[in-house]
């Protein structure tokens, strides 16, 4: 999926403005995490912006400072408040196509609460894809 301009439909869009439900874990004036849905690990909460931004590549070109700097607080904080600190966690942010992202409002993932294994699935790359050094 390609997405050039932000689509205020999306979910997680409708989640800010109060039309659906999400179970909250933090807050802060510039960010909200919640539960993902469909959990892909023990723990497994989103955190994203209040700003309307499509993803990381539009985030860190747009957004202000202020912005920003309350995101990566926020990730840590989301973190400390789950309690994974400790144990560890994985934070994930997919942009665009190769990468699989469904919901055009950016979003990272923390996952933890149990081993999370490799990096990517299978560790290597699939038939007949080369790697590439840019
Ligand atoms: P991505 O593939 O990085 O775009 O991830 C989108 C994530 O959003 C998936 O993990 C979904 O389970 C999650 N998701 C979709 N709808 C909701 C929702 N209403 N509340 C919480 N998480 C959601």
């Amino acid at each position: 999926m390609k997405f050039t301009e932000y689509d205020d439909q999306n979910v997680f869009a409708k989640i800010l403005r109060g039309e659906i439900p999400c179970t909250k874990v933090h807050e802060t004036e510039h960010c909200l995490s919640f539960q993902d849905i469909n959990p892909q690990a023990k723990v497994h909460v989103l955190v994203i912006p209040k700003g309307a931004y499509i993803s990381w590549a539009d985030f860190s070109a747009n957004a202000s400072p202020a912005e920003q700097a309350d995101y990566v607080a926020a990730i840590g904080d989301t973190a400390r408040a789950l309690g994974v600190d400790e144990t560890g966690y994985r934070v994930l942010a997919n942009h665009g196509h190769d990468s699989h992202q469904e919901v055009p409002h950016l979003h990272t993932h923390i996952l933890a609460g149990q081993p999370l294994g490799p990096m990517l699935e299978g560790g290597d790359l699939p038939p007949g894809v080369e790697y590439v050094r840019k």
